[in-house]
């Protein structure tokens, strides 16, 4: 067995990383400043993006992008049921209400077929998740807004560097919003962005800084004015520099980490798939996944074990994992406010009861990806139905 504990998703920060904080924390300007307008510039770059705006979480932007989009009391949001409660809570924040919708059995990503029965009158935009890193299915997803007059933004805080028919989660012109919360493919700790068509992002960086229409930066530069006017009442979202000087260096190594995240996704693939006991996570022929989950699924009929004792007998031996997610119609909050039933989306529903995710982060080692093939075959083998 393992001697030292396996975590499930620590963060990878290289010397590059530190010395750039270091470098922010010795000049003049460690909030939103130079470091943040160079790693918005690098981003836009990298997607391929018509705009984005830094900000300091992917729930800061889901926020204003909904109130970008002016969302609000009234209006009906679908959100599939399979992710962070953080998708669902800013439509609550907004003063409209989320309409929890069942996913696709095989990705669990927003299933359109269970979206166009949910849209009503007052449905006013679509929030699809790409869980895990899996694209959604976004021709299906725009062509049912399209014929319903919906805005669509995407929930892409897996999602950085996956693809769906060859083209970028985050290059479109509708919002889509990223997450570089710590456990993400990179991170600035804390912090997300923005992406999408340059009004909707101007508009959603002016709600994330008090509703100012110039940011501190610009005002006490040299070239900037001391003057700024509060065109609405907005909130507290900037990303700092320190934030930025982190994502400089984490996007530099993107795309060696997606490397190394697909070589132990192939590596689970490979030994996991002999046992008859798991469903694995698939890939979709029209879309590249960024493999920010691996998420397994227990056959119950095949086994005399549960996912409860599955996770404890993997931690016995040294391996962290994690579930993603109970279901957001499942939380008590929606469950009481709206009456849902676990059945009202049962997809997600079942997927929860028998799910749980392997660590899967670039500093895996072989060896590290034998030892959770390894303990998983030992705890299935011994309980095999
Ligand atoms: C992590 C996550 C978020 C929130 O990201 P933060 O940057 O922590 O605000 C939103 N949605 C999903 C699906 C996430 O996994």
């Amino acid at each position: 067995m393992r001697e030292t504990f396996l975590p499930f998703s620590p963060p990878a920060i290289g010397d590059e990383e530190r010395a750039e904080v270091m470098d922010t924390l010795r000049s003049d300007w460690i909030t939103t400043g130079p470091k943040t307008k160079a790693f918005e510039a690098k981003l836009r770059d990298y997607f391929g993006a018509p705009a984005v705006v830094g900000l300091n979480s992917c729930t800061a932007g889901l926020h204003v992008g909904l109130l970008a989009l002016g969302v609000g009391p009234g209006d009906e949001v679908l959100v599939p049921s399979m992710t962070f409660c953080a998708t669902a809570n800013v439509v609550e924040h907004v003063g409209a209400k989320p309409v929890l919708v069942d996913v696709c059995p095989d990705t669990l990503n927003l299933d359109p077929e269970a979206a166009a029965r949910a849209i009503t009158p007052r449905t006013r935009a679509i929030l699809p998740v790409h869980y895990a890193g899996h694209p959604v299915d976004l021709d299906a997803l725009f062509a049912l807004a399209e014929r319903h007059g919906l805005q669509v933004m995407e929930d892409a805080a897996h999602a950085i560097s996956a693809r769906y028919r060859g083209a970028l989660v985050g290059s479109r012109s509708n919002l889509a919003a990223f997450s570089f919360y710590a456990t993400k493919n990179i991170t600035t700790s804390e912090g997300g962005c923005l992406t999408g068509d340059p009004e909707l992002v101007e508009r959603a960086r002016v709600f994330g800084h008090h509703g100012m229409n110039r940011d501190a930066w610009k005002r006490f530069d040299r070239s900037g004015s001391w003057y700024y006017e509060v065109v609405l009442p907005g909130f507290k979202y900037n990303m700092t520099d320190i934030q930025a000087a982190l994502g400089l260096h984490q996007l530099d190594r993107l795309e060696a980490f997606q490397r190394r995240r697909r070589e132990v996704v192939a590596a689970y693939g490979a030994r996991l798939g002999r046992l008859g006991c798991l469903e694995l996570p698939v890939e979709r022929p029209e879309v590249e996944s960024s493999w920010h989950l691996y998420v397994l699924r227990l056959r119950p009929d095949q086994l005399r074990i549960d996912r409860g004792a599955v996770i404890e007998e993997l931690k016995a031996r040294q391996i962290g994992t994690s579930v993603h997610y109970l279901p957001v119609h499942m939380h008590p909050y929606y469950r009481e406010k709206y009456g849902y039933q676990p059945g009202d989306c049962p997809v997600a529903a079942d997927a929860f009861g028998r799910m749980l995710s392997l660590p899967l982060h670039p500093g895996l080692t072989d060896r590290d990806v034998a030892d959770v093939c390894g303990a998983l075959e030992d705890i299935l083998h011994a309980n095999r139905a």
